[in-house]
């Protein structure tokens, strides 16, 4: 299974790029549909959150007043976090249930607006972002989603910047133009690069070369690398590892092919078809 991180600023045209992932065959996973279902009524979510937040939070018909849960669960940091506590472990819970049920040849696209916010890049094997300029998102957002100005412009001062978006983004998808062009950019990244990465990691393969790095391709990578040997002792210094011999041959190729680096032939080698490189791994 391939995990792709979609990602972007409010506007930028995530829904549509995975509309189009979607039609090439990719399983959306939507956060934030996932989200919603969470407390939708009758869950035991919804339930939680009333517990914490009282009756007030829900319309008549038993469903989430968002508007009304906002005003109580943003006012101060400490409710912010107790609504985050209630919310996020079950939308773990049901993006871990999805994934699961994935096939083992899928490309599992997860939508994500918060993904640079919440610092969750170095989970998928390759991140997209998204990006329009902000005059361009605030129209479309004003025209076609019927959203007031002066609210997304203040929606989008809160997110990411540009310069956070661009350091975890192994792939930029320019959307200031029409539709079909970023349409036709999202087809040509999806045969050229995912589905030939997909293959990679399940058939443990990789092409040959080595790419000369960026210094933010190296962040990647060692980010990447850190979460595939957490807990292991294992320390990472840019693309080289140094394993403690406790962790056996067997559970290294595990972790690090699971994350994108199969073992080719002796090397732990990325499988990503645009970035060929080899990962240095010693033993402590
Ligand atoms: P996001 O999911 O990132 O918030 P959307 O994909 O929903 O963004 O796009 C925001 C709005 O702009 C939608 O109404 C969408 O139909 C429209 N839109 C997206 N891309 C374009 C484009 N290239 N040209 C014109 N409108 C677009």
């Amino acid at each position: 299974m391939l995990r792709v991180g979609l990602t972007g600023g409010m506007g930028a045209g995530k829904s549509t790029v995975a509309d189009v992932f979607a039609r090439c065959g990719a399983v959306i996973i939507d956060s934030d549909r996932i989200a919603r279902e969470v407390v939708e009524p009758g869950t035991e979510g919804l339930a939680a959150v009333v517990a914490e937040f009282g009756e007030s939070v829900l319309h008549e018909d038993g469903s989430l007043n968002r508007p009304a849960l906002a005003a109580v669960a943003f006012a101060t940091d400490e409710s912010r976090q107790k609504l985050n506590s209630i919310l996020h472990p079950r939308i773990g819970k049901r993006t871990a249930q999805l994934l699961g049920q994935s096939a083992p040849d899928a490309v599992v696209v997860q939508d994500i607006p918060l993904l640079v916010e919440n610092g969750l890049a170095p989970l998928f094997h390759l991140v997209v972002i998204v990006d329009a300029d902000v005059e361009v998102r605030v129209r479309r957002l004003v025209e076609h989603r019927g959203v007031d100005e002066a609210d997304a412009r203040v929606r989008i001062a809160s997110q990411a910047t540009l310069e956070q978006r661009r350091a975890v983004a192994d792939v930029w998808l320019d959307n200031s133009g029409a539709p079909d062009i970023v349409a036709r950019a999202a087809e040509v990244l999806w045969s050229d690069r995912i589905i030939p990465f997909e293959r990679n990691v399940r058939e443990h393969r990789a092409v040959a070369g080595e790419s000369a790095l960026t210094d933010q391709q190296v962040g990647r990578l060692a980010g990447r690398l850190n979460v595939a040997l957490g807990g292991t002792g294992a320390t990472i210094d840019g693309i080289s590892v140094s394993v403690p011999e406790s962790v056996t041959e067997g559970e290294l190729d595990g972790r690090l092919s699971g994350a994108g680096f199969p073992n080719v032939d002796g090397a732990y080698r990325n499988a990503d078809p645009a970035l060929p490189v080899t990962i240095a791994v010693t033993r402590a």
